[in-house]
Order: C-alpha cells, then structure tokens, then sequence
C-alpha cells in the first residue's frame, strides 16, 4: 500500500497526532478540504515567505531549505508541536537519503513570531527512522487504531467519521 520512500510529512503529522487519523488518511478518507482549520493554515501559508522556492522530494515537500542546508518550514499554528518537530525531522531525514547532508530544521510560526530551530542529531537520525518504521506499521494494521480522548479531537477533520453513532 505504502513503502518505505512514500512517506511524506502530511503522514509523519499524523502519526504524531493520531494513529487512526493516519491509518484513515492512508485509505483515501480525507475530509481536510471540508476542514476550515486547514484552509487557514494554507492560507498563512501562502502569504508568508513567499520568495522561497518550496523543494519537492517526491512524498515530501519542503517550504525551503537554505544555502546553509537548513530545512525551513512555515507552520500555520501558533504553539510548536512534536508534530512540527518530527515532520521537520523527516526531512531533514530525506534530504540526507538524497544526498544533501541537511543541518537540521527551521520552524516559523508567523502567527507568533516564533522560530525554533532543531539540529539533526545522530539522535534525530534514528528518531527519524523510527517514525517511518511506526507509519508502515499503522498502514498495515488491518483495523483502526482506537479514538483519542475527545478532547483530543478538537478541529479535526475526520470528527464526523469517528464520532458520529
Ligand atoms: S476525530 Fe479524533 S480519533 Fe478521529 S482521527 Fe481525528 S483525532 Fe483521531
């Protein structure tokens, strides 16, 4: 169904946010256009940085990685997340299997102003591996992982799918 050079950032997202949501996302169940959270977000997207090419790797694409081999991605939230750690992570993780020796990755937020920066450890290396190994698991799972708590649920587009009775 999905292999190894497949997984891209939108998957590593939802690993970290929920595995149900991944193993749905994975079947082709994808309400997002529905979502408003997300239009905003693509939105922020697209009026921010927008002088930066976006680098494309396939499964993955990239906001923009500068001359210094660092990863940048624009987040449309205001708080940083382990999500937004782990996708930066990620590709930092296939730029190296491409070649490019990628330092690390660069998060704005521009709601907030914020930047965090996070090298590309040996640690983030085997992390990095590890989350891809976790998301080919959750595709080959043969039933969906449970819910989260509902409060976990909150502005998530496949809300209707799991808590509809
Ligand atoms: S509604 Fe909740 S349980 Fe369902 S996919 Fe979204 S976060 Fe996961």
């Amino acid at each position: 169904m999905i292999t190894y050079d497949d997984v891209g950032g939108v998957h590593i997202k939802y690993l970290y946010h929920c595995r149900r949501q991944l193993w749905l996302y994975l079947r082709g169940i994808r309400p997002e256009h529905l979502n408003a959270a997300v239009q905003s977000g693509e939105a922020v997207h697209d009026t921010s940085y927008t002088r930066n090419t976006p680098v494309d790797l396939g499964a993955a694409k990239l906001d923009f990685v500068d001359g210094s081999h660092w990863v940048h991605e624009v987040k449309s939230s205001s708080r940083p997340s382990p999500a937004d750690e782990a996708q930066g992570r990620h590709y930092c993780h296939r730029l190296h299997r491409v070649g490019i020796e990628a330092k690390g990755a660069v998060l704005h937020y521009p709601k907030t102003r914020r930047t965090q920066k996070f090298p590309y450890t040996e640690q983030a290396a085997v992390q990095a591996e590890a989350d891809v190994e976790a998301v080919l698991a959750v595709a080959e799972a043969p039933a969906s992982p449970d819910r989260l708590a509902r409060s976990g649920c909150r502005g998530c587009s496949f809300t209707d799918y799991c808590w509809t009775e």
